[in-house]
């Protein structure tokens, strides 16, 4: 059963088959993970910005946090006057003190091109890591992407250039849907119509509720439910239609996790993704161990090191960083190599603003990258983009391929923002 897991979903088979074939004893077994750390922690120790396409130093002269109504813009100058700008997260309404107090004096006067570096600073400063998930890694990620694009424009590059290879030009999506609040018969009409629309070839459902904190939200509870609504959807969508399934943390007993991924397991679905609370590491994995289809997890995930023990372990076969909540895509894409290494894929979450322009640069770069991402539609931002479309055509959104991020935000738009200070 393991095997099948590992197998399903690895875009290499470098480690993953060979960890599962060597469980015959507890010496075996501690000796596989022991490799694996070796092997994750080499990763680690690799720097992704690529400081070789720059001769001479970038000194990052300034760094604004500019703000109308409740969105934010950062735009970053070198001392030779290059510029690169970010559109933040809606969430940076409430952290944008952290942003101005906490991220922006660690970035100014220094060389961009120590882009590693500078992120592990950042984290150490003011003890910032203890303000732990999005609290540090939106503010760390807008400030990161402005300084990404900036160096794009200076090397005539495209980001995912900056900070790999491009494996990747054209991103294959799934359609993200919710609605488990719904009946079943109004959740599955409202998710069939959301394919259609968006025309995606694959799709993610909901299953359980949200969080193990919650209540019910079905009349009939969540456990009804769901073995309702995973065989409808299946039926609805036919055989060849990839399936995927978020429980979102919900399951607070490993053996109802376990149940559930059965049923998955039944109707073909390609994944399932948070079955149990996500800081439960020895759940995550305990569900992964007694299943045979992959485990997705990561967004809600701030910790390197956690993604470390899931991996090394054998609790994780989707690697699921958010590249706002977790400071950025170099963050972002280490997480993802370190699934490479263990022959597994990345499929991150997105979120908030710009973000699917993000992921598209940042899955570009991704040798591992899942076979369809996320995909929840777009905000109104007026930006332009000469090489792309950024539109979802045959299933798939073409990754810009002019210099940094590779859009053009509108001057005028940018005009009505204010500089953010003394907070
Ligand atoms: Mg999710």
């Amino acid at each position: 059963m393991k095997i099948n897991r590992r197998k399903f979903m690895s875009a290499s088979v470098v480690g993953g088959v060979a960890a599962a074939g060597m469980q015959g004893s507890a010496y075996a077994q501690s000796e596989t993970v022991e490799a694996n750390y070796a092997k994750l922690d080499a990763v680690l120790a690799k720097p992704l910005f690529k400081s070789e396409l720059f001769s001479d130093p970038v000194i990052i002269e300034s760094v604004e946090l500019l703000k109308y109504e409740r969105k934010f813009i950062c735009r970053v100058r070198s001392k030779d006057g290059a510029v690169g700008h970010s559109v933040s997260h809606n969430t940076m309404n409430l952290l944008y003190p952290t942003f101005v107090n906490r991220i922006q004096p660690v970035f100014i006067g220094q060389d961009a091109r120590r882009l590693d570096r500078l992120l592990d600073k950042a984290l150490e400063f003011a003890f910032n890591y203890r303000l732990g998930g999005l609290g540090i890694g939106i503010p760390l990620a807008t400030v990161e992407f402005a300084i990404l694009d900036m160096m794009g424009r200076i090397a005539g590059k495209p980001v995912g250039q900056l900070i790999g290879e491009v494996h990747n030009t054209h991103i294959p999506v799934y359609q993200a849907t919710e609605w488990r609040e719904k009946p079943v018969k109004e959740s599955v009409a409202l998710i069939k119509a959301a394919v259609e629309k968006s025309k995606a070839q694959a799709v993610k459902i909901k299953v359980g509720a949200l969080m193990f904190m919650t209540k019910d939200l079905d009349a009939r509870g969540p456990v009804g439910r769901t073995e309702e609504i995973i065989p409808l959807i299946r039926e609805t969508f036919g055989p060849d239609m990839a399936l995927y399934s978020d429980a979102n943390g919900y399951y607070k007993d490993v053996n109802d996790a376990i149940r559930v991924g059965k049923l998955l397991q039944k109707y073909n679905y390609s994944y399932f993704e948070e079955p149990v609370f996500f800081d439960w590491l020895e759940g995550t994995k305990q569900v992964a161990d007694a299943l045979s289809i992959p485990i997705a997890g990561g967004e809600q995930q701030h910790s390197m090191h956690a993604f470390r023990w899931l991996l090394a372990n054998g609790g994780l076969d989707v690697v699921q960083p958010d590249h706002f909540y977790f400071g950025g895509l170099i963050r972002s894409l280490k997480a993802a190599h370190m699934g490479a290494a263990m022959g597994k894929t990345c499929i991150p979450h997105l979120s908030g603003g710009l973000g699917y322009l993000y992921m598209l640069h940042l899955v570009s770069a991704m040798p591992n990258a899942g076979p369809h991402v996320e995909f929840k539609g777009y905000e109104n931002i007026p930006i332009e983009c000469q090489t792309s479309s950024l539109r979802l055509e045959n299933g798939k959104i073409k990754v810009p391929t002019g210099p940094g991020i590779g859009v053009d935000i509108d001057p005028d738009w940018i005009k009505k923002y204010h500089l953010v200070q003394d907070v």
